[in-house]
């Protein structure tokens, strides 16, 4: 049986950051979940379509071929290098529109689960403790105040904090309201809040968490 941790959070928690260092300290696949939605986004508004058209997005979620590289964390889609190309404030705001329409989450929440089934992997999203493995060995929700967040997303894309801030509330509202699989701590997940610690501090901690809960107290082989 493969195994499954599960990193879910709001926007620029430092899931991607954590999910990937841990994922390469336990030799686990890193699989970026909301990468599929950016894809899907980054299509729709390429084509001008409009990302809330449920119909459309239902189609174009069915049509994608999307792909995870391993190892290099490259996005494909249609065979097309989009690893930049879907880190754009326009592509985020699309991605948690896609998101919120339930057709496209059935068709990519089928891919997630794929690949889950075939290799362990540490899978950061919003809904994978929740929905897509509510069976995951490991469920942490990776939090930090939303000053916190506003103040690391914006350094990492030299933008303006106060509209970094505007668009990282108003994607986590879209995110945590939605009627479909809605951004939620699943009860049996640990919380983890990263406000004010370093990396190091926050990846220990889970890594404590790898080792009482999933390797019996054993070091990672
Ligand atoms: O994680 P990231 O910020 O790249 O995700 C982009 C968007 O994709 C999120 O705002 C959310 O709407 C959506 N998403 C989701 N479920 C996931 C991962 C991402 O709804 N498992």
């Amino acid at each position: 049986m493969a195994i499954v941790i599960a990193i879910d959070g709001p926007a620029a928690a430092g899931k991607s950051t954590i999910a990937r260092r841990l994922a390469d300290r336990l030799g686990f696949t890193y699989i970026d979940s909301g990468a599929m939605y950016r894809a899907l986004a980054l299509w729709a508004l390429r084509e001008k379509l409009d990302p809330a058209d449920m119909h459309r997005m239902e189609q174009l979620a069915m049509a994608a071929w999307i792909e995870l590289e391993r190892g290099t964390s490259r996005v494909l889609l249609n065979s097309e290098d989009v690893t930049e190309a879907i880190r754009s404030v326009d592509v985020s705001a699309a991605a948690s529109m896609v998101a919120a329409i339930p057709g496209v989450r059935r068709a990519l929440v089928e891919k997630q689960k794929a690949i889950g089934a075939q290799e362990n992997v540490v899978m950061e999203g919003r809904d994978i403790g929740s929905v897509v493995f509510p069976n995951a060995d490991l469920k942490i929700f990776l939090d930090a105040q939303p000053e916190e967040r506003a103040r690391r997303r914006a350094a990492e894309v030299n933008g303006d904090r106060d509209s970094v801030a505007s668009q990282i509330r108003e994607r986590d509202e879209r995110d945590r309201t939605r009627a479909e699989a809605p951004l939620t701590q699943a009860p049996d997940a640990v919380y983890v809040d990263s406000t004010g610690k370093s990396i190091e501090e926050v990846e220990d901690s889970i890594l404590r968490l790898v080792r009482a809960r999933i390797t019996n107290g054993k070091e990672f082989s």
